[in-house]
């Protein structure tokens, strides 16, 4: 059931760059390449922040935003800063780093037309919040010409605009890249508020539980009661300490819950139906990419960063649509090894002969006897006032989602 070496450490090829740390080490997850890549600097604020007066003021894109404290704090190591035209090509061409690690979503800071034509390689650039406060900065080390097409074939796997990234790049990002190192002075509001946590404290939170082995969960959805199933089976695994649930809430697509949503609905899950001691939460605002296979990598790496050991992947995961195959996610794991310990868990249900929540690898019974699962039917029944069957949803997560104002409207 487990994948991958269960302990040691491996080196890469390329550099000696470390790609697996162990299971049952003595400590939590080594972070990805080694060494968390940290440029978050909180002292000295203020003299910081004036130093970025005299600076070219620029206000990134929201998805660039958060990406730049995400390389601000280490959540992306081992980048340091907004990848060049050849790193990205690498990324989008042999799914790795130019130095060889695995890599799958490239992290690109898009300018328009008018802004292009002021910046130019050396220049330091002011980094400003949505609030138009400044932030931090970057040092633009290349500009390039971005190539659109390549980048949505090769990470979506389609040119088409209802792919909601795809809509994005075409439709919100510059048509030029600036490519260069990040450092954050202040840590500006995200839609996690409280939760939204650095690296390096989560790191230190699993050491004061004593936590070696820690399951990280994806999500970017309210609970229901499969969701449930797949980390509290993840938890029973021998050696596992702790579920660290890490939630997606930066910027989603229309249609998703909001931030607020998701974050209570997990809250009031956790502490009526879990063991506190052995569950964390927290938000990680950035945004989602519905890559399938590809995002599950990168969101692996990032959970890795944050101290997990083991990652759970359930069916179609950061998929959208019909774009990719439901297990891909799991299969890229075969391909790409980025020192997490994949948990692969097939379709769950309700199903009514087992009188609970199974899955498609032990339930023997026929399609017919099951109850799916799934956001699509959930909103349904919210949406036309149905009684939502516990069998489906806790009666506390139900009542958060009938509150209404539930639903990012894009
Ligand atoms: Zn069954």
């Amino acid at each position: 059931m487990l994948h991958g070496p269960v302990d040691g450490t491996i080196e890469c090829d390329n550099g000696n760059v470390e790609v697996r740390s162990g299971f049952n080490s003595n400590m939590v997850n080594t972070p990805y390449g080694g060494k968390l890549k940290v440029s978050l600097d909180l002292k000295n604020q203020e003299k910081h922040i004036e130093g970025l007066k005299g600076m070219t003021q620029v206000e990134p894109f929201t998805d660039f935003f958060y990406d730049s404290l995400k390389l601000g704090d280490g959540a992306y190591s081992p980048l340091e800063g907004f990848m060049s035209e050849e790193e990205a090509n690498s990324v989008m061409k042999k799914k790795s780093l130019l130095n060889g690690l695995p890599w799958t979503i490239p992290i690109i800071f898009t300018i328009n037309a008018d802004m292009s034509d002021g910046l130019r390689p050396g220049d330091q650039i002011a980094l400003l919040d949505p609030t138009h406060r400044p932030y931090g900065e970057m040092e633009v080390e290349t500009k390039f010409k971005l190539d659109k097409k390549e980048i949505a074939e090769s990470i979506y796997g389609t040119k088409e605009m209802k792919h909601p990234n795809v809509q994005d790049l075409f439709e919100k990002y510059g048509d030029k890249a600036i490519s260069g190192r990040v450092k954050i002075y202040r840590d500006p509001e995200l839609p996690g508020g409280a939760y939204e946590r650095h690296p390096s404290e989560v790191r230190e939170e699993f050491t004061k539980k004593g936590w070696k082995n820690v399951v990280a969960y994806q999500a970017r959805n309210p609970p229901h009661v499969a969701h449930e199933y797949l980390q509290k089976v993840s938890l029973e695994f021998p050696g596992i300490d702790g579920l660290f649930v890490h939630l997606v809430v930066g910027r989603l697509k229309k249609g998703d819950y909001k931030a607020n949503v998701i974050l209570d609905s997990y809250d009031a899950l956790i502490r009526n139906y879990y063991r506190m001691e052995k569950t964390m939460m927290g938000s990680l605002s950035i945004t989602m990419r519905y890559a399938g296979p590809r995002a599950s990598i990168f969101l692996a790496i990032i959970r890795r960063n944050y101290g997990a050991t083991h990652y759970i992947i359930g069916r179609d995961q950061a998929g959208v649509g019909n774009y990719y195959d439901p297990y891909a996610a799991q299969r890229i794991f075969d391909e790409l090894d980025v020192g997490m310990i994949p948990l692969k868990f097939k379709d769950t249900f309700y199903c009514k002969r087992c009188m609970g929540i199974t899955s498609e690898s032990v339930c023997p019974h026929a399609i017919g006897d099951r109850m799916i699962i799934s956001q699509t039917n959930i909103r349904e029944m919210l949406r036309t006032g149905q009684e939502i069957p516990t069998e489906i949803l806790r009666p506390e997560i139900a009542r958060i989602l009938k509150k209404g104002d539930v639903i990012n409207e894009g």
